[in-house]
């Protein structure tokens, strides 16, 4: 199946050289699309945004609408979107199925306004999509969570209580086998939950269609263009540069205002530096490199797999209507079809990082990529025969409460959101308008108001290096060969048992309960 398919490193995923094929296509005279140029000597602006994925992008859209006129400059190490914005899954989700946990952490309403505000992101990335003609594929046909063994029936059991609690029942609705038999059909299906307010989206149109709506504002944007120092802090990987200089930052300026934020970048055309008002950090996993960050997240890589276009297989087994599915692993299957009937799946049983380093773990691991193919298999062995045409990977940031975190370096005006534990696509429109707001002191601005914006929490930081990382790998290991002897109906040993549920003992949700 999966032949001589490897994963695909450094090269571009499926989805973002299908965009950039129909970006050259839009533009024919232009030839293949070109990268923004990289930032040469030294240049101001408003505000600097490092990071050209969703939330960078969105946040940087969004000032554009709050101050047209404010002078936004945008960083970006690879191409816009080369990073997980363009090599995610598509499943634009909203947050009923958190709903235990953010009911535990804001009470009932607050838990309510943040499901309200994660479901209208992603009609908003619909309307989007149209107003500003970018053909991103949204499919708003709902996601279909899948019991695919025993061990999953009730994985969805509290968010469903919890939605019939708080009166939304039906976003977030229990299905029968049978009602999910009716919907897909697969021998492994036994019943699940069904989200009719998700969509999916071709992931890299959106991204690069971002990208384009940004440089037609006006936004300055440097591509292969790596910050390497942010006021005068580096990642853990370029070493200290000392306790002078971080002090230096944080001091007052000689008119007496805050000191504007020096972000020093590299790229092949040399040095270069930003100095602006202020900063929005939109760097996902390549956080956990910053001190800022590093023990509050853990870095994992998620794969994915894509097949030749089978419509006919696809409308044998019923899964016509675009729907979105994930099974009720901790190590996540998740697939969803495309335009011309292929089959798109993706693990969550990847790798560990370590030290904040974003390297070849996350992109080029056969076994995580063997893993998401057997999960194809496993979930429908109709397709056993089907081809896989490529394979891709990249790095999640996760929190230790699997919520995203935004938030302002105390005393400057930073500001970061990350964390989004494998869920950022429709998030990353509410935590872009948060960051918006605050880089431009825009303070009456109603996303200000949400829970997520006002609470003051951080999440619970991960031990130091090397416990962080080969804790966080042993857990996942053991969730993964857990999950899977479960789904074979095997025995799973006390030690395996134990090892998968350590995290959530110790306060973590790197694994199953
Ligand atoms: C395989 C996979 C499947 C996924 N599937 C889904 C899904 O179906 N649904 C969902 O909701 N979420 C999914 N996710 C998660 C989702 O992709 C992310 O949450 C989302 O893209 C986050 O957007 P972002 O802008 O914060 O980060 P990114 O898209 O990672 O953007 C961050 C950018 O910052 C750049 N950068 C980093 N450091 C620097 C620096 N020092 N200087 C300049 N630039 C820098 C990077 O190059 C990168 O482009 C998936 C992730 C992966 C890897």
């Amino acid at each position: 199946m999966l032949g001589g398919v490897r994963p695909s490193g450094q090269r571009r995923s499926w989805w973002l050289r299908e965009a950039l094929t129909e970006e050259s296509a839009r533009s024919p005279h232009l030839g293949s699309p070109s990268a923004a140029p990289p930032l040469r000597g030294t240049t101001t602006a408003d505000v600097v945004v490092v990071g050209g994925g969703y939330t960078g992008m969105w946040a940087a859209y969004r000032m554009t609408e709050l101050e047209p006129g404010a002078r936004i400059v945008l960083l970006e190490a690879d191409i816009c979107g080369g990073g997980p914005s363009g090599r995610n899954g598509g499943f634009v989700t909203n947050w009923w199925d958190e709903l235990p946990t953010l009911v535990t952490r804001y009470g009932d309403s607050g838990a309510l306004a943040m499901g309200d505000a994660m479901e209208s992101a992603v009609d908003e990335i619909g309307a989007w999509c149209k107003r500003h003609g970018v053909d991103a594929w949204f499919l708003k046909a709902g996601s279909l969570g899948v019991s695919a063994a025993p061990a999953q029936d009730t994985a969805w059991d509290s968010g469903v209580a919890a939605a019939r609690r708080l009166g939304v029942g039906d976003r977030y609705a229990a299905q029968t086998g049978e009602q999910v038999g009716l919907r897909i059909g697969s021998p492994v299906f036994r019943g699940g939950v069904f989200m009719p307010g998700a969509a999916t989206i071709q992931p890299a149109t959106l991204a690069r269609g971002l990208r384009r709506v940004l440089l037609e504002r006006g936004v300055v944007i440097h591509e292969g263009t790596r910050a390497h120092e942010i006021d005068g802090h580096r990642p853990a990987w370029l070493g200290s540069i000392g306790v002078a200089a971080r002090t230096a930052s944080r001091s007052r300026g000689a008119a007496g205002g805050i000191r504007p934020v020096r972000v020093r970048t590299a790229s092949d055309a040399g040095h270069g530096e930003v100095l602006a008002g202020s900063a929005i950090l939109a760097l996902n996993a390549w956080a956990a490199g910053w001190p800022w960050f590093g023990r509050r997240l853990v870095t994992w890589s998620s794969y994915m797999v894509i097949t030749e276009p089978v419509p006919d297989r696809l409308a044998e087994i019923g899964w016509v209507g675009g729907e979105g599915i994930g099974d009720g692993r901790f190590t996540l299957h998740y697939l969803r079809t495309t335009l011309d009937g292929r089959i798109a799946l993706g693990g969550g049983g990847g790798r560990a990082g370590f030290g904040g380093r974003i390297d070849a773990t996350f992109t080029d691991d056969l076994l995580s990529v063997q893993r998401a193919a057997a999960g194809l298999r496993r979930l429908f062995p109709v397709m056993r025969d089907v081809r896989i045409d490529d394979a891709w990977g990249g790095p999640i940031d996760i929190s230790a409460d699997h919520l995203p975190w935004v938030g302002t370096v105390t005393g400057r005006p930073i500001h970061f959101a990350h964390g989004y534990s494998g869920n950022g696509v429709g998030p990353s429109v509410v935590l872009g308008r948060v960051l918006a707001a605050r880089a431009l002191d825009q303070m009456l601005d109603p996303a200000l108001g949400l829970p997520i914006a006002t609470d003051p929490r951080q999440p619970r930081a991960f031990p130091p290096e090397p416990a962080k990382s080969i804790g966080a790998r042993l857990i996942r290991e053991a969730a993964s060969r857990r999950e899977s002897r479960e789904e074979r109906g095997e025995p799973v040993g006390r030690v395996t048992r134990e090892l998968s549920r350590m995290s959530r003992r110790l306060g973590y949700h790197l694994g199953p309960e």
